[in-house]
């Protein structure tokens, strides 16, 4: 692995005080995360132990070099406030160098007190994303693993908010062991819960990367992503800024429906999240609705997937 390349770089479309702007997207590859023990978490192949501080700075500045936009958003797989302060005052300094008006990052939630020492260098609109994944500490305990409490989330969130800045939360659709139904119920409260302390919620569907504890299940047949109808019935209900990006969409590992209409919700689900309008969902219809429908009755009571 090269450990000066980013892993991936792009330009997508982002929302921005109301508006549909570019953002330069950029996976860096880190040293990864401190706590690396989560179920369903595949970014560990995207981390190489040997990445310095200086490999990140050329990372960045290859990144820098795809093309202009309003807002930088870099993923870390680990904490963004885990890496240097050196590089963090890096990218600070790119962000007013390049005139990017947002930058958006992310961190657990028992990091992000780091940025206390950064305060100086930060004159932009500064986002945090957090992967609290669920409210129910019980979910996030056993189903994932995460290795922290919602309390822990909230104090997080506050704090960063103190100080000016936006938190953005990441709640995950379907963590193992839960049924279609219970997946729906524990995100719907979960957006309950995190609307005094998120700015913005990004709903993740699961996806099922290799080399995981999340893979074996699936392997085994006892775990199924979560349909794509399912992500819909839990946008359409929340009453909060919600986006979702769903990776690997309409594949096996991914959320998925029947196959013949995955391509068209996918689509309802991206324009919703860049526009907020309910409206896209309206004219959604498949046959498979009927199915997806008699699964979030049965699973509870089969507690295994019923379909691929
Ligand atoms: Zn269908």
């Amino acid at each position: 692995m090269v450990t000066t390349e980013p892993v991936a770089v792009w330009i997508e479309k982002e929302r921005f005080h109301g508006d549909v702007v570019d953002c330069l997207t950029v996976i860096l590859r880190t040293r990864g995360c401190s706590w690396n023990r989560c179920l369903m978490c595949g970014y560990k192949r995207d981390t190489d132990p040997r990445v310095t501080t200086h490999d990140l700075i050329s990372q960045i500045d290859r990144a820098l070099k795809k093309g202009k936009a309003k807002i930088l958003k870099i993923f870390t797989s680990g904490s963004f406030f885990e890496l240097d302060k050196e590089f963090r005052d890096y990218v600070y300094g790119k962000v007013r160098e390049f005139g990017f008006e947002k930058l958006i990052v992310e961190s657990r939630p028992e990091f992000v007190y780091e940025v206390e020492k950064d305060l100086d260098k930060i004159d932009f609109e500064f986002e945090v994303g957090i992967g609290l994944e669920t409210s129910n500490d019980f979910v996030r305990e056993v189903c994932i693993n995460k290795g922290f409490m919602f309390e822990d989330f909230k104090r997080s969130a506050k704090y960063l908010k103190s100080k000016g800045f936006r938190v953005k939360t990441y709640l995950l659709l379907k963590p193992p062991f839960l049924s279609e139904r219970e997946a729906i119920e524990d995100a719907l409260n979960s957006v309950r819960d995190v609307k005094d302390y998120a700015d913005v919620v990004s709903l993740n569907p699961t996806n099922v990367p290799s080399n995981t504890c999340i893979e074996v299940l699936w392997r085994k047949g006892i775990y199924r992503p979560p349909w794509l109808w399912s992500v819909v019935e839990v946008l359409r209900n929340a009453d909060i800024e919600i986006v979702s990006d769903p990776v690997g969409a309409g594949s096996l590992r991914g959320p998925h429906n029947c196959g013949k209409c995955d391509k068209d919700v996918v689509k309802a689900i991206r324009e919703f999240s860049l526009t907020q309008e309910k409206s896209v969902f309206e004219n959604l219809y498949c046959r498979c609705l009927k199915l997806w429908e008699k699964i979030l009755e049965l699973e509870d009571y089969s507690r295994i997937p019923l379909t691929r």
